[in-house]
């Protein structure tokens, strides 16, 4: 069997979790703090995840319970599903910032309750971008993992982390960087003297994540969020690049310049659809992205233009004008 752990800085082992969807894997990081132990992202609450977490622990030589720091990079499931278990069998101390606990919070409330087209607010917010929702089953608008023992992340840290705070665990020092984007409340975690990054999906080396906006955030521009997090990371000494998905590389500010240039190229592309004729969201990403995917990623390849024409219309390259209850945007 394949190693599911690599040793990629001294102290500092990359653990690679199943997921059930793609990516189909996600690499946490345990540090070594000499006197205690730091893990950086959970995985997610299955059981063959947790039984490999387990499995790693016991070749590298340690147990759950001698987790003294939890750190999420932000609560999505892959990264903060299980820390809920971890932190009840190790009474580790668990570290968020507090719009990623808000969130959690908001995924497990909406675990009871249906897809997002059962869902007033989320209904009307599908219908202003022109989704078609009479077309897709309402159980097909959920993710499979909502409102399973899957996700089961903490609700209530015991510390919530902001840019710029330092984390000492042990004689490691942990450096939190917040760049907002993919999500709102996501940080990278940054060890100045090893020069290494943990960077969660903000850097990740062949995909870009997923940046979008959803019914809660409308109004905000979390793409401009992402470029300026993008930047931002450019002005740390970093060696080793540790991302939660994909291999470990060196060059992060090279990577940041190109998801950076894809992101203007999928603007202009978008604008050029918008010049002769005001569209809807859905109606542009219909024809970027093309038909006969899941609704999964028809949702997300909605939200990820909405979250484009928003930053075009916050950098007066683009308007939205309100017809017949749809949003429509067009390139000025
Ligand atoms: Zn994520």
């Amino acid at each position: 069997m394949a190693s599911k752990f690599t040793e990629v800085h001294p102290g500092i082992f990359e653990i690679f979790l199943p997921l059930p969807m793609r990516p189909t894997i996600i690499n946490v990081y345990l540090v070594d703090c000499h006197g205690a132990w730091t893990l950086i992202d959970t995985g997610m609450n299955s059981p063959e995840s947790v039984a490999t977490l387990d499995e790693v622990f016991a070749q590298i030589g340690i147990k759950t319970q001698d987790l003294s720091a939890i750190i999420g990079t932000h609560h999505h499931v892959d990264h903060f599903g299980a820390s809920g278990q971890l932190r009840r069998r190790s009474h580790a101390i668990v570290h968020l910032h507090a719009r990623e606990a808000e969130r959690a919070n908001r995924m497990v409330s909406y675990g009871s309750m249906g897809g997002m087209s059962q869902r007033p607010e989320g209904r009307a917010f599908l219908l202003s971008h022109g989704f078609p929702i009479e077309q897709f089953s309402p159980t097909g608008m959920r993710p499979a993992w909502m409102g399973t023992s899957m996700y089961d992340p903490v609700t209530a840290p015991d510390r919530f982390i902001d840019d710029g705070d330092v984390i000492k665990v042990g004689d490691r020092e942990f450096d939190v960087i917040w760049t907002p984007g993919h999500s709102p409340g996501h940080n990278v975690i940054y060890l100045r003297r090893e020069k290494v990054m943990i960077v969660g999906d903000h850097l990740l080396p062949k995909i870009t994540p997923h940046v979008g906006i959803y019914a809660d955030s409308f109004g905000m521009n979390p793409l401009g969020d992402f470029i300026n997090s993008q930047k931002k990371v450019q002005k740390f000494d970093v060696e080793l690049v540790l991302p939660a998905h994909g291999g470990v590389y060196h060059d992060h500010r090279h990577r940041a310049n190109q998801i950076i240039e894809h992101h203007r190229y999928r603007e202009a592309e978008m604008l050029d659809l918008t010049r002769n004729r005001p569209q809807t969201a859905f109606e542009i990403a219909h024809q970027i992205f093309g038909d006969g995917r899941p609704v999964s990623q028809v949702m997300a390849a909605t939200f990820e233009t909405l979250a484009h024409m928003e930053f075009s219309c916050f950098e007066g390259r683009a308007r939205k004008t309100e017809r017949d209850d749809r949003i429509l945007y067009q390139a000025l």
